[in-house]
C-alpha cells in the first residue's frame, strides 16, 4: 500500500461523537471484519471493478474505462443504486485522497477543530497513511495543536500500534462481545487480539474510550458486566466507557429482524457495570 495516499469513503468536516471536542472525521474504505450488525457495509470491500454497478446508474456517473470504474460526483445523485447493484459490499463512490489534500481540507475547518478522527471501515487497515498523516500533522506550526485519534474494530496487532502510537494522541476501541465465540458469530473474527488492544493502548496511556453496543439477543456484553468491569477496572479505574444502543435502522440481512436495544436495557446495563466499579460510563443521548 502507497502510504501517501488512501482510499476514503466520506470527510465529515465536523463531529462531536468520535473523540474529545469538534472533530474532522475521515472515513476510510475497506474492513476486516464482517458484522452482522454493519449499518455501512458498502464500506467493508474495495471496489474490485466488476463494473456490474456502471450500467445501473440512472444518472451516467459511472463509467468503465480500461476496467476500471470511474465515478462522476458532479453527475451523482446519491441515490445509492450502485450501492444496492453490487455484490461485494463496496461502492463505487470513493475518493483518493493524498495526504496535502487532507492537510486543506483541515486547514478549511480549522479555526472550529480540536483535533481528527480516522475511522471507517476499519481505520487501521490503511496504517501506512495514518501514520503519515498524523506525522504531517505533528509538524505543521498551524496544525500541531490538533489532537490525532483513530476510531477502530481493535483487531490490530500490537505491532501496528508501536508503529503509529508516537503520533496518535488517542483511540477509541469497539468490543463487540465479551466471549470470543460470540464476537466471532457477530464479526467474523474473534476478540482476543481486540482484548489485547485495549490492554496495550491502556498501559500507554493511549486507551481514549471503550465502546460496548449493546445488541439483545446476539451479544453477550449485557450477560458479561461482571467480566467486563473486572478486565478493565485493572488497567485503569477511571477507564472511559461509551454504551451505544443497537437499532435496525438502515441495517441489511439477517440483522434487520433483530430487536432495537430499549432505554431501560441499556441503563441496567449500566448500573450493573456501575455496581461492579467502572464510574466513567456515557449513556446514548438518543434511542429509537
Ligand atoms: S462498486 Fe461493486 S458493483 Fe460497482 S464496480 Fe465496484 S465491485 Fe463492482
Ligand atoms: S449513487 Fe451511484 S447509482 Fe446513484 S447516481 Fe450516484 S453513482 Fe449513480
Amino acid at each position: 500500500m502507497n502510504k501517501s495516499w488512501a482510499i476514503v469513503n466520506k470527510l465529515l468536516p465536523f463531529s462531536c461523537v468520535d473523540g474529545p471536542g469538534n472533530r474532522l472525521v475521515i472515513f476510510l474504505q475497506g474492513c476486516n471484519f464482517k458484522c452482522l450488525n454493519c449499518h455501512n457495509p458498502y464500506t467493508i470491500s474495495r471496489c474490485k471493478d466488476c463494473g456490474d454497478c456502471v450500467t445501473t446508474c440512472p444518472h451516467q456517473a459511472l463509467t468503465f474505462i480500461n476496467n476500471k470504474v470511474i465515478w462522476q460526483s458532479s453527475n451523482c445523485q446519491q441515490c445509492d443504486t450502485c450501492i444496492n447493484t453490487c455484490n461485494y459490499q463496496s461502492t463505487p463512490m470513493t475518493y483518493n485522497y493524498n495526504i496535502e489534500d487532507i492537510l486543506l481540507e483541515i486547514r478549511k475547518y480549522l479555526p472550529f477543530l480540536n483535533g481528527i478522527t480516522i475511522s471507517g471501515g476499519e481505520a487501521t487497515l490503511q496504517l501506512p497513511f495514518i501514520e503519515k498523516l498524523f506525522q504531517a500533522i505533528k509538524q505543521a506550526e498551524d496544525l500541531k495543536h490538533l489532537t490525532c485519534f483513530i476510531d477502530s474494530n481493535g483487531y490490530l496487532a500490537k505491532t501496528g500500534w508501536q508503529k503509529v502510537e508516537r503520533v496518535m494522541d488517542g483511540a477509541m476501541i469497539d468490543l463487540k462481545a465479551w466471549d470470543t465465540q460470540v464476537h466471532k458469530k457477530l464479526t467474523g473474527r474473534d476478540n482476543d487480539r481486540v482484548k489485547q488492544t485495549i490492554e496495550y493502548l491502556a498501559q500507554i496511556g493511549k486507551l481514549h474510550e471503550v465502546r460496548f453496543l449493546v445488541i439483545p439477543e446476539h451479544t453477550d456484553l449485557q450477560n458479561s458486566a461482571k467480566q467486563l468491569a473486572d478486565f478493565l477496572i485493572i488497567l485503569n479505574p477511571q477507564i472511559k466507557v461509551r454504551i451505544n444502543a443497537f437499532h435496525n435502522h438502515g441495517v441489511h440481512g439477517i440483522a434487520k429482524t433483530w430487536p432495537a436495544a430499549t432505554q431501560q436495557q441499556i441503563e441496567s446495563f449500566a448500573a450493573e457495570l456501575k455496581h461492579y466499579g467502572l464510574q466513567n460510563i456515557t449513556l446514548p443521548s438518543i434511542y429509537l
